[in-house]
């Protein structure tokens, strides 16, 4: 693979941007990454570890004569971002972002994208429970899913490059509207990680109960379910923030299912708990 932009911004230096700048470097798709987070501490730790060719004291500096620059910080910090960097964008140059909501993140940010830079939000579908720069690792979106969601009348050719960006990165690629993305991620991500939260909190409170301490004890069936609950507070405080109605949506249809469950293990109705098991194996060993 070859070289697909000439200078790459990347604004937040975390698990993202870490595995966007070494999944660049694997292949060569940008000859100079400059990057920039808001904490000193981790633009320190980025030098130390050689985190993109240069690390720059202001949004505003990295993002100068930039041809395509990432927004990779938390869903809510997006806006803010985009109209410092406003000024300094380079006409012809394709801003993208790598937020987990996207409607939110259109109408955050595409207002401060200026007339002449084009604007292709993305969600790479790839992430862990670590965060921070030194979290990144240049196999992170191997045959992983990003999906882009231009907004309609996008420059078809930006699309097009941002895709090859993604590919050259491992990626598979596809495109979808925003409001579908968040209903879809609501019910595959966000609710998982709000419920993971819950059941971690559940076994804390009962710790406090039994006096045991029921999460070192914890089976392999909890461990597996709740590892993305240690995932970054900030991060997930902006996505349920942002994503609220899907996020609502999904969790009322949650709570329906799990109160038809409750009844039936109250009732002792086997038959129900062994159908819908039944179902939810073929379906999870069919898709996944
Ligand atoms: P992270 O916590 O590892 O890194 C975020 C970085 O942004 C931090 O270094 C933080 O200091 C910096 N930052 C915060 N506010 C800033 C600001 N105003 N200006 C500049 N820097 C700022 O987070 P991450 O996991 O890399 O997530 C980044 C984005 O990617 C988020 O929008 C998230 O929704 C999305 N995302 C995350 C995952 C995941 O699994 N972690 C997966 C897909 C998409």
């Amino acid at each position: 693979m070859s070289q697909v932009y000439g200078r790459v911004a990347l604004i937040g230096l975390g698990l993202i941007a870490s595995s966007m700048f070494w999944a660049m470097r694997r292949t060569g798709l940008a000859t100079e990454v400059t990057g920039y987070s808001r904490s000193q501490e981790t633009r320190d730790t980025a030098t130390r570890i050689g985190l993109c060719d240069r690390i720059c004291d202001t949004a505003a500096e990295a993002v100068e004569g930039a041809d395509l620059v990432v927004l990779a910080v938390p869903v809510g910090a997006m806006g803010d971002v985009a109209a410092e960097i406003a000024p300094m964008l380079k006409p012809g140059a394709t801003v993208t972002d790598v937020g987990s909501v996207k409607r939110h993140v259109i109408e955050a940010v595409g207002p401060h994208v200026p007339d002449g830079v084009h604007f292709v939000p993305g969600h790479p579908l790839a992430g862990t429970e670590h965060s921070g720069p030194e979290s990144g690792f240049a196999e992170l979106f191997d045959n992983r899913w990003t999906l882009l969601v231009p907004p309609e009348g996008t420059d078809p050719a930006a699309i097009d490059r941002l895709r090859a960006l993604w590919e050259g990165m491992g990626a598979l690629v596809d495109e979808m509207d925003a409001d579908h993305h968040d209903l879809v991620l609501a019910v595959t991500s966000h609710a998982p990680h709000l419920i993971a939260y819950t059941m971690v909190g559940v076994a804390d409170d009962l710790r406090r109960v039994t006096d045991t301490e029921v999460i070192k004890y914890s089976a392999a069936g909890f461990r597996d379910f709740t590892r993305i609950a240690a995932s970054d507070p900030t991060m997930w405080r902006d996505v349920f923030l942002t994503n609220k109605d899907a996020t609502l949506e999904i969790l009322g249809r949650f709570t329906e299912e799990l109160f038809a469950l409750q009844r039936a293990i109250r009732t002792g109705d086997g038959g129900h708990l062994h159908d819908y098991f039944t179902r939810t194996r073929a379906i999870r060993r069919g898709v996944i």
